[in-house]
């Protein structure tokens, strides 16, 4: 079997980023995406709220601060080149209690270090200028941010020349040797120079796959959406969140226009039973003990349980779900409220059960490994992508 350059193991936003990095940072190179779906893009990239983040929130100098503002531009200009659908209509981000408003200041600080542009802190009279429909003590305008289709970009980047991309072939087995590193997948074998693993949900399986004991495990958190019926949608013109809990920074009802024009609300945070246990689907009960069995996750549940109850029984009260997105947006009643999709959230927890925040990136022998690239990693994926390509190319050396 003759060796290509690179496999990329899965084809999500951030493996086919990759894969158009290689092709730019090496041309020529011989590059295999696999991907054990039927499609590309099929798992968080198709299950997002498709938010093009302006990198509002990270800590400056953090992965997710560079890479989110760096990526945010390159996708901008991709869409461009690809004609894909963008609209950067900016973002409300709304305090609706006295204890919130030194937060906003403070968010707009970090905007700024960060690099952002045009910050606006507006009073309760200024938000009905932005969202005439919002109620709240005062606001920050955020108008970088956009909406953008990620499953459509995932999809277009899948036909980058140079990049092979195989469906259906999930990788079961990776054994590096001294100048190569060999890949089983339920389809055959194959051979590359380096492995890169954008597994998402299963990053940490296929990294221990690769002979690596990553210390870090993926628990799968669920979001849950909501749609806003026709009669309703008018009260949200663009995007309107609240101000987040830095403990749980991923709590939070948002209400956001998609770029086809629906108004999504959510998602919430629920343990999800299986890394693919979407809204409607069967729970996987031997992933759902896998998980059990990791120390970090009991530790997380103990400390943790009494947010995680309150968003489960949000899960399953839509008056209380609707209670909490009429402080931002008073006039919409639960019955506005229809069920919408569901994404599972890859979010890698530690041994002592704290949440990983940033992008995680680990090397093993001939292989790199995207360990934690949770939200805001589809707004970042090309600037990613770009950052590993340069990392494989130190691995495969002088062409
Ligand atoms: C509910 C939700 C909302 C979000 N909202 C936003 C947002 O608004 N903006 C934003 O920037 N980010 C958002 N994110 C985060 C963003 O969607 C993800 O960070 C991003 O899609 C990660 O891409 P990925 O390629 O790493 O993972 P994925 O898209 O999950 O792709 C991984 C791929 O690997 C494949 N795979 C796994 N194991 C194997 C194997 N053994 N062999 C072959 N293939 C394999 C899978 O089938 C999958 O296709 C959100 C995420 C969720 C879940």
């Amino acid at each position: 079997m003759t060796p290509c350059d690179a496999i990329i193991v899965g084809g999500g936003i951030v493996g086919l980023a990759t894969a158009r990095a290689l092709t730019m940072v090496r041309p020529g190179m011989e590059i295999l995406v696999l991907e054990k779906e039927q499609q590309v893009g099929q798992h968080q990239t198709g299950h997002n709220s498709g938010v093009l983040h302006s990198g509002l929130y990270y800590p400056p100098g953090s992965h997710k601060a560079t890479l989110c503002v760096r990526g945010r531009r390159e996708m901008l200009d991709y869409c461009d080149s690809q004609s894909i659908a963008v609209n950067v209509s900016g973002k409300l981000v709304i305090a609706s209690r006295r204890s919130e408003l030194d937060r906003l200041d403070q968010l707009r600080r970090n905007g700024e270090a960060n690099g952002l542009q045009g910050l606006v802190r507006l009073g309760p009279a200024g938000i009905s200028q932005f969202e005439p429909s919002a109620t709240g003590l005062g606001a920050l305008f955020v108008p970088e941010t956009g909406v953008v289709d990620y499953g459509e970009v995932a999809v277009r980047l899948a036909t980058t020349p140079g990049v092979e991309v195989r469906r259906s072939e999930e990788v079961v087995a990776i054994k590096p040797t001294s100048g190569s590193v060999e890949v089983a997948t339920t389809a055959g074998h194959h051979a590359a120079s380096v492995l890169i693993n954008c597994a998402g949900l299963y990053s940490d399986r296929v990294a221990r796959l690769a002979g690596l004991e990553p210390s870090i495990r993926i628990v799968p958190f669920r979001g849950e959406y909501y749609t806003l019926a026709t009669r309703a949608a008018h009260q949200v013109r663009s995007l309107i969140y609240p101000v987040p809990d830095p403990r749980f920074p991923f709590l939070g009802v948002h209400l956001t226009r998609r770029i086809d024009g629906v108004v999504e609300v959510g998602p919430n945070a629920v343990v999800a039973l299986g890394r693919e246990h979407y809204r409607g689907h069967r729970p996987d009960w031997r992933e759902g003990l896998d998980v059990l069995r990791y120390a970090g996750a009991r530790r997380l549940a103990r400390r943790y349980w009494r947010p995680g109850l309150a968003e489960l029984v949000r899960s399953r009260l839509k008056p209380i779900y609707a209670r909490s997105v009429r402080r931002l947006v008073p006039g919409i009643a639960a019955a506005d409220l229809e069920q919408g999709g569901a994404g599972v959230r890859a979010q890698a927890v530690k041994p002592d059960g704290s949440l990983v925040d940033d992008f995680v990136f680990m090397e093993g022998p001939r292989s790199l490994h995207v360990l934690n690239a949770p939200s805001p990693a589809a707004t970042a994926a090309l600037a990613i992508g770009r950052t590993i390509a340069e990392r494989a190319t130190l691995t495969l050396g002088e062409p």
